[in-house]
């Protein structure tokens, strides 16, 4: 923990740099679970500040009387306690796109892979959008276990897979 401050009679701003790992990517809207030491229970926080890669992340946190975490914040932590924090959680759109700006329209692709394999009802084709896959990014995006995709075509429908770790063979 970097800085606690009350920022007013019940709201606090904490900052955290993280350690171990020093960095992780998220995406605004997203929040972090810390955990309260001692007890299984974990309280959620939204990041207050930009994603940047220095590991910072900033919160505003409500104090409630009695309450498990903000009393324990406002109370007990000090700058350079460490705090077990799990993070990114919810939900964000990485790409939008349509399929109008594919360089291969979806019935060109269609003739091409059927000349190829024999497709089936049910099949899904996973073309990536002109926005960029994740590996071409810097920072790089992957996927984590816990969290989930959903890939959406208007009018079609949607797919949503689980990201779960994979079984040693
Ligand atoms: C995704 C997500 C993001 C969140 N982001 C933030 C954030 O950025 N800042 C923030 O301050 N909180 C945020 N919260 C709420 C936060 O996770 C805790 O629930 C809240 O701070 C209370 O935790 P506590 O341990 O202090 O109190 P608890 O021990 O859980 O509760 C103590 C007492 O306070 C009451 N109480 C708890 N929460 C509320 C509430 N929301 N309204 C009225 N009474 C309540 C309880 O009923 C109980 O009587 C978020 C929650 C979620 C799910």
């Amino acid at each position: 923990m970097v800085a606690n401050e009350p920022v007013t009679h019940d709201l606090r701003h904490l900052v955290v740099q993280l350690v171990e790992p020093d960095e992780i990517k998220f995406f605004p809207g997203q929040y972090m679970d810390f955990v309260v030491p001692g007890t299984e229970e974990s309280r959620s926080f939204s990041m207050a500040n930009t994603p940047n890669r220095d590991g910072v992340f900033e919160f505003v946190i409500k104090i409630y009387p009695g309450g498990l975490f903000s009393e324990f914040l406002a109370e007990k932590v000090q700058p350079g306690d460490r705090l077990q924090v799990e993070a990114p959680f919810g939900t964000f759109t990485l790409r939008e796109s349509r399929t109008s700006d594919l360089v291969f329209p979806p019935a060109e692709l269609l003739a091409y892979i059927s000349q190829i394999i024999t497709l089936q009802p049910g099949d899904l084709l996973a073309t990536g959008t002109p926005g960029g896959v994740g590996s071409a990014r810097d920072p790089k995006v992957f996927l984590r276990p816990g969290q989930t995709m959903r890939t959406a075509i208007e009018g079609l429908g949607e797919c949503v897979n689980l990201c779960v770790t994979e079984e040693p063979a």
